[in-house]
């Protein structure tokens, strides 16, 4: 086994103890303790906030052509330790090998999209409207340090979202990943670190949330606040950052719907939906989670879709077999439950799944629930697992109506083979990414960001960097 000893990186030091105690961090796939993880009391996040401070000024001094270097040399540390970082991923948050590497290779493109477009930060200059100006320019520059919080779900990907951008743009970081996949984002750190990046510009903190948040936002060296999280956690961020004034980007929940048209190839939808709904197991922020079927089509494909969720093969990440792993923690396990019992007592249709399975880890069964009412709580909160719900609809216009009735905003799906249909969908889904006849919506090169509740700002594409920087006027007159 390979799980490391879990360190935080604070000023330049690698911690395996610090002032906020340690807490243990799980596999699971069968609650074993992987490791210890030391947690940052108020010292060690002063000191990181600090550091970044320091790191900032080193690391801005930098041309971008340099951070490029640095940037392309640490993704490529990544490809050439992807079986590492798939280990480590599938370890301690669940999913299966193939599924984590996927992401270590995907995260390190984001890297070296990043680190391109952070030699793109241009400028432009603007005509003076009087005389004795000799140039007036805006331009975009490091809006400094960062404190960056991100979930566990994709442990390498999102903080690699944030740490890219970040450092391309030429902040300095500090990174808090989440306390249940700590061990990712530490070998994240040492590559960034071993590529080149000032060992005081990427800090990491674990500890307990609330009060690290609390006290990195305060801070008066950190410039900006970038959560990944849940819609209560990043609103909560969201004021701390607005009461100092603080920059503030947000990446939160999403309820995706799916709606699939009368003329969809009916195969092919329940292939495709099925591969994304139960990728790991459901908890992917723009997992597909209500399908929106016209009546007549509708029973079919409920039974088509339940029997191949049933048939999923779970177990550990680390077995080659495995089409499904456990939910993260076990917290995840007592979510779903409660959704389901909920769906049920109001006269929703279980399908398949709906029970955790006993045994060691923290795993639950595909599971398919059809006609829920909308004021049930599937229907209103993100279920964060491997829960899908399918609804009969009699419109086109009621699927869309059905589809943007929640607060949410991230992903929206359609199928259809109608060009009209397809360009209608496009227009008219409130959300930040839709996919028609795919669920493929997170790539590097393009924009990924929620609507609504579902955040503020984008990451990834042209535009993740730019969130990173402030823009500026200058302007230089004659001298006399
Ligand atoms: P969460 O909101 O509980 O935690 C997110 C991060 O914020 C963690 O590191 C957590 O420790 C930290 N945090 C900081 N201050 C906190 C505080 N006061 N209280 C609690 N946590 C605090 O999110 P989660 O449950 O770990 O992750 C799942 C959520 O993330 C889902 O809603 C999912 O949709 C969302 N998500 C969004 C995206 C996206 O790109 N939009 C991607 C992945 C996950």
């Amino acid at each position: 086994m390979s799980y490391p000893e879990l360190a935080l990186h604070v000023a330049g030091q690698w911690l395996s103890q610090a002032s906020g105690g340690e807490r243990g961090v799980l596999n699971p796939a069968d609650a074993t303790t992987l490791g210890r993880l030391p947690l940052a009391g108020r010292a060690e996040l002063d000191a990181a906030a600090d550091s970044a401070a320091i790191g900032f000024r080193q690391w801005r001094r930098k041309t971008a052509h340099q951070r490029y270097g640095i940037l392309r040399t640490a993704a490529n540390l990544m490809r050439q330790r992807a079986d590492l970082l798939a280990l480590v991923l599938t370890l301690e948050q669940g999913k299966p090998t193939a599924e984590a590497r996927r992401e270590v290779l995907l995260s390190a493109d984001i890297l070296d999209f990043q680190a391109e477009e952070g030699k793109r930060l241009y400028g432009r200059t603007v005509a003076p409207r009087v005389e004795g100006i000799l140039s007036q320019t805006v331009v975009r520059q490091p809006v400094g340090p960062v404190a960056a919080f991100t979930p566990w779900n994709f442990p390498v990907n999102l903080p690699v979202r944030k740490l890219a951008s970040a450092l391309a743009a030429g902040c300095s970081v500090i990174i808090k990943p989440d306390e249940n996949t700590p061990a990712s984002c530490m070998l994240l750190v040492q590559m960034l670190l071993e590529a080149g990046v000032p060992p005081q510009a990427v800090n990491m903190v674990c500890g307990e949330p609330s009060q690290v948040s609390a006290a990195l936002i305060a801070h008066p060296a950190v410039a900006k606040v970038s959560i990944t999280g849940s819609v209560a956690v990043g609103k909560l961020l969201g004021e701390q950052a607005a009461r100092h004034m603080k920059r503030f980007s947000a990446e939160l929940g999403g309820h995706a719907p799916v709606i699939v048209c009368d003329d969809a190839d009916m195969a092919f939808v329940l292939k495709t939906s099925l591969a994304a709904k139960f990728r790991n197991a459901g908890q992917v922020c723009a997992s597909p989670i209500r399908f929106y079927l016209p009546r007549a089509r509708c029973a079919d494909f409920a039974t088509q879709f339940s029997q191949a969720a049933s048939r999923l093969r779970l177990g550990p990440g680390l077995d080659p077999q495995t089409q499904m792993g456990p939910l993260t923690h076990a917290a995840r396990v007592d979510d779903m439950q409660r959704l389901v019992d909920d769906a049920l007592s109001n006269g929703a249709r279980l399908l398949t799944g709906g029970r955790a399975v006993q045994g060691p880890g923290y795993f639950f069964e595909p599971t398919v629930l059809c006609h829920a009412p909308p004021h049930c709580l599937v229907m209103q909160q993100e279920p964060f697992g491997p829960l899908a719900v399918i609804q009969a609809v009699d419109s086109l216009d009621e699927a869309i109506d059905a589809a943007n009735a929640l607060p949410y905003g991230l992903g929206a799906y359609a199928f259809t083979r109608d060009l009209h249909t397809a360009h209608r969908l496009g227009e008219e889904l409130q959300a930040g990414m839709v996919g028609i006849n795919h669920y493929g919506v997170s790539q590097p090169e393009m924009p990924f960001g929620g609507w609504k509740e579902s955040g503020l700002g984008q990451e990834m594409g042209a535009e993740g960097v730019l969130h990173y920087t402030d823009l500026k006027t200058i302007t230089v007159g004659v001298p006399g």
